[in-house]
């Protein structure tokens, strides 16, 4: 039985440009369904070019105020905005789950993870400024100044708003810029109500605009001549088209990308730990999450237990409600995920690879949504769609190896390199193996979320930048050499 979404949690599908918020937008409307039962939640207004030039607009009229605001100002405006955050976090969960229907319990993470972001971020705005550097052979003093690079685009995918927000918004707005943000149709709410929440917090109107929009919108604000910088956030092909228009201005460019990520099973792995984790790859999410250990490559000594010890996890996740706290799979994003995943699996039955449990979209009371059985393909092939291309879906593809050398290999044998995964209990070789690995993010032993103090981004198509840390500070800021000559 799948409970009928709780509408009056959502806020009112508007676009938020400076202090102003318009129902209505030249982009045309779209109706947005709730995938769980397959029913419309609202009809969201959609940004067009005219909306694109106002918020751009807005957010250079206000970008100065930001810059310039005394930095302990700034810093004091995001605490309060994490503050709210988790004060709000249990409606922001609800606002998450409706809109992507990512589970409940996999929502009311992503206020809090945002919030630590915003306090973490907080601590570096009165500590951000520039350096004293050595020169010669001329006397002078020569020193830096970590300016703002002005107005980001902020483009983000609709798999964890929330997380992509705080993740994002946590370093741009520390380092003094201005965004225009824009949601994609699917998962417009949560950005919205984040964006209300960045006016209680203090924030001044215009340096946080909100325009929900799709291709086109996205199209129109990184072609914008007004945008210092763009920050995307999803597939390749999406990101090759962005790469196109911001070469006509040499716009700079920060992108996360998507992944194939590998998780490499030794024979001397802890495998009750691994197999609590094992189907992270296609559960969490749905599948539908960029570092998902969606590759799992197995010694062959263990290949068989570890494939058993796969399918009883596979058949034991609860698919279902995604607002019940039980509930640890919800439905893919939409219809056309549906077919695409589905095509996916049509044709994984044709590549040599073998199916161990799912594979098919789910009916009975889940008729009406989009769900698809936790899905596990054995002995896929390295060369094969399921090995090389993202499903961002539920599905997972096992490949066995013999040595240690062919599973670095194949973990490095395709184009992305977002994240990988190591499970042995010798030390040696799990640093050696990660040393090896082409990935911005290698996690040994198990998975316990990205902590924001640390760099996170991919290798090859799987991005360009870092967030994180000093570094997602650094990716925001542009540093201004003046040298002053003393003699
Ligand atoms: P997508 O590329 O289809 O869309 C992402 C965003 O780009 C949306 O807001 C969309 O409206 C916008 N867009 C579409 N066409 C555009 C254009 N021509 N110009 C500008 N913007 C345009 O991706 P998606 O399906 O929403 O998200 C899934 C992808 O995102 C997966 O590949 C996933 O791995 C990736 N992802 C990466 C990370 C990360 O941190 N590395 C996080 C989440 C998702």
């Amino acid at each position: 039985m799948i409970a009928e979404a709780d509408l009056t949690l959502l806020p009112k599908p508007v676009l938020m440009i400076g202090d102003r918020q318009l129902e209505s937008a030249s982009g045309g409307t779209f109706q947005h369904i709730y995938a769980a039962t397959g029913k419309p939640t609202g009809n969201i207004p959609l940004a067009g070019v005219a909306e694109i030039n106002e918020a751009v607009g807005a957010a250079r009229r206000s970008a100065p105020l930001w810059a310039d605001m005394p930095r302990n100002e700034r810093r004091d405006a995001l605490i309060r905005l994490a503050h709210l955050l988790r004060k709000n976090a249990g409606e922001l969960a609800g606002i998450g789950t409706i809109e992507n229907s990512i589970p409940i319990t996999i929502q009311s993470y992503g206020p809090h993870t945002a919030a630590d972001s915003f306090l973490y971020n907080a601590g570096w705005t009165d500590k951000i400024g520039g350096d004293v550097i050595a020169t010669w052979p001329t006397p002078a003093l020569d020193y830096t100044l970590d300016e703002p690079y002005g107005v980001v685009a902020v483009i983000i995918p609709w798999n964890g708003p929330i997380y992509a927000l705080g993740m994002l918004l946590g370093p741009i707005l520390a380092a003094g810029n201005a965004v225009v943000v824009k949601p994609p149709e699917l998962a417009p709410y949560s950005a919205l109500r984040f964006g209300q929440l960045c006016l209680d917090a203090g924030i001044p109107p215009g340096i946080v605009n909100i325009v929900p929009g799709g291709p086109e919108a996205g199209a129109a604000l990184t072609s914008h001549p007004g945008v210092d910088k763009i920050s995307f956030t999803g597939s390749g092909a999406t990101a090759r088209h962005i790469l196109q228009s911001a070469a006509v201005r040499s716009t700079p460019v920060h992108l996360e990308l998507g992944g194939k990520s590998a998780s490499i099973v030794f024979d001397d792995a802890d495998l009750d730990a691994f197999a609590r984790q094992s189907l992270q790859g296609a559960s969490n999410n749905s599948g539908q999450g960029c570092i998902n250990p969606t590759r799992i490559l197995v010694q062959a000594s263990i290949y068989d237990e570890v494939l058993e010890r796969m399918k009883r996890v596979a058949e034991g996740i609860v698919v279902g409600d995604p607002t019940d706290p039980s509930t640890v799979m919800g439905p893919v994003v939409d219809e056309r995920a549906v077919n695409r995943i589905m095509g996916m699996i049509d044709r994984a039955h044709g590549s040599g690879a073998r199916l161990l449990t799912g594979g098919e979209r789910l009916g009975g009371a889940m008729a009406n949504g989009f769900y698809i059985a936790p899905t596990v393909f054995a002995d896929v092939p390295h060369q094969a769609e399921l090995s090389q291309h993202e499903v961002f879906g539920p599905v997972i593809a096992v490949t066995r190896f013999e040595t240690e050398e062919e599973a670095i290999t194949l973990a490095n044998g395709t184009d992305f390199g977002l994240a990988a995964y190591i499970w042995t209990q010798n030390l040696q070789r799990a640093h050696c193996a990660a040393k090896q690995l082409v990935a911005g993010n290698i996690w040994v032993n198990g998975f316990t979320g990205i902590p924001t103090a640390v760099p996170f981004g991919g290798y090859g198509q799987s991005g360009v930048g870092r967030l994180g840390g000093i570094h997602g500070i650094r990716e925001f800021l542009r540093p201004k050499n003046i040298f002053v000559s003393l003699s």
